[in-house]
C-alpha cells in the first residue's frame, strides 16, 4: 500500500505544548496535539496536504457546512508498544467509511495518500504524544466541512479535510444506564444513519438531554417505524447476551457498520461464544430481563472500547442487569485492547504500523 506522500508542506510549531499537559488526568477530546492536518479542495481538485501549528482558522459566514451541515467524521486510536511502535487499529475500515459517508452527504472522496498517508506523516511528528499501557492512545479525529460560501441550498464546490489528535486515557463512564426509545429516532430508513454526519450527533442531543434529565446516561435506539428493534446504544452499536449467546443487531440504512462491533463479533467467535446477527426486539429484551435470562448489553465503539450497561428502563419500567463475574464485556475488552496495543498477538491482521 503505497501511502505516504512526500508533498506534504510541514511548518512546524515553534514551542511544544505538550510539557503543559496533565497526562494522568486527561478530560476525554479536550487537549489537541501541536499540530494538525489539512487539505482543501477546489476546482474540483484535492489541493496539497499541508501539517502546520493547531490553530483556529478564519471561514466565511456563510460557508455551507453552517448552514446546511455539510460536515462528517471519523474516530479512530493510535497506541504505543513497549517497543515505542506507534499502531493504528484497522485504520482501512475507517478510510472506506469515511468516503462512504463523503458520498452519502454529496461531498468528495478523500484520497488515500492524504487520509492514511497524511495521518501516518502527522502521528510521526506527534509520536511523543501518544503514552504507553494502560488504556493511553492518541484519538484521532479526521472530518471534513464544506466551506465553499453562500447560503444557496447546493452542495458545496470547496471544502476543508482536516486532521486533529487528542491524547486520551483509557474511557470509563461510570454506570450507564439506558432508557429504550418510544419516540425519537437517530436514523430512518433512507436517511443518513449510516454515514458518519455531523447532523445524526446533534440530532440525537436533545432527546439524551431529556433522557439525562431523568437519570439515564444514553438512549438505546430503536427502529423508526415501529419502536420496537434495538438498534444502537447512544453513538455505540449494541450488543446483548441472552444466555450464552452474544445478540447485536445487522447493519442497515438506520445502523452505522462499526469497526469495534464487527471486530468483537469476530473475536467473540474466536473466543467460542456463541454470536447471532439479527435484530433483537424490545419485547424479547423485557421478556428476557424478566425471566432472567438477559445477562449484559454493552455498547461497542472506538472511544469506549466496550461500554457495560447497568440497567434499562422501557415505559416507565426500570430493570437492572445482573452483576456478572466473567462477563462477555470484560472478557472481550480485554482481547480487544490487548490486540490494539500489541500486548496480545494480532491473529487477525488487524494493527497497522505507523
Ligand atoms: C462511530 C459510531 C459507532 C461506532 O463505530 P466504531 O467504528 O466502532 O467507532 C457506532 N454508532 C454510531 C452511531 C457511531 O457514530
Amino acid at each position: 500500500m503505497n501511502n505516504t506522500i512526500s508533498d506534504i508542506k510541514i511548518t512546524k510549531c515553534q514551542s511544544s505544548k505538550i510539557n503543559e499537559v496533565d497526562f494522568e488526568n486527561l478530560v476525554f477530546g479536550n487537549i489537541f496535539t501541536d499540530h494538525m492536518l489539512l487539505c482543501d479542495y477546489k476546482d474540483g481538485v484535492w489541493q496539497q496536504p499541508e501539517i502546520v501549528p493547531y490553530a483556529p482558522f478564519l471561514m466565511d459566514p456563510s460557508s455551507k457546512v453552517f448552514h446546511y451541515g455539510q460536515a462528517i467524521f471519523e474516530g479512530m486510536k493510535a497506541y504505543k508498544d513497549a517497543h515505542d511502535d506507534i499502531w493504528l487499529f484497522r485504520p482501512d475500515q475507517n478510510f472506506d467509511r469515511f468516503n462512504k459517508s463523503a458520498t452519502r452527504l454529496a461531498m468528495p472522496e478523500v484520497p488515500e495518500e492524504v487520509f492514511i498517508g497524511g495521518l501516518k506523516q502527522l502521528i510521526q511528528l506527534e509520536k511523543d504524544w501518544v503514552k504507553h499501557g494502560n488504556g493511553s492512545a492518541l484519538y484521532i479525529r479526521p472530518f471534513m466541512i464544506a466551506t465553499g460560501h453562500g447560503v444557496i441550498a447546493a452542495p458545496s464546490t470547496e471544502y476543508r479535510f482536516m486532521i486533529i489528535l487528542s491524547p486520551a486515557k483509557s474511557y470509563y463512564s461510570g454506570e450507564v444506564k439506558v432508557i429504550i426509545a418510544e419516540h425519537f429516532s437517530r436514523a430512518a430508513n433512507g436517511g443518513i444513519g449510516a454515514a458518519k454526519a455531523a447532523g445524526n450527533y446533534s440530532g440525537q442531543f436533545y432527546p439524551t438531554k431529556l433522557a439525562n434529565e431523568e437519570g439515564f446516561q444514553q438512549i438505546i435506539w430503536t427502529d423508526d417505524a415501529t419502536h420496537t428493534k434495538l438498534e444502537e446504544a447512544g453513538t455505540m452499536n449494541v450488543f446483548f447476551r441472552i444466555n450464552d449467546v452474544l445478540y447485536t443487531a445487522p447493519t442497515s440504512e438506520r445502523i452505522l457498520d462499526g469497526v469495534t462491533r464487527k471486530s468483537v463479533i469476530d473475536l467473540a467467535k474466536r473466543e467460542g461464544i456463541q454470536v447471532e446477527v439479527r435484530s433483537v426486539l424490545v419485547d424479547e429484551l423485557v421478556q428476557a430481563a424478566k425471566d432472567g435470562s438477559l445477562k449484559e448489553i454493552f455498547g461497542a465503539g472506538t472511544a469506549a472500547v466496550i461500554n457495560p450497561i447497568a440497567g434499562f428502563s422501557y415505559k416507565g419500567e426500570y430493570f437492572e442487569l445482573p452483576k456478572m463475574e466473567n462477563s462477555f464485556a470484560q472478557e472481550i475488552k480485554t482481547k480487544l485492547t490487548g490486540i490494539q496495543t500489541k500486548e496480545l498477538e494480532d491473529t487477525f491482521g488487524w494493527t497497522v504500523k505507523v
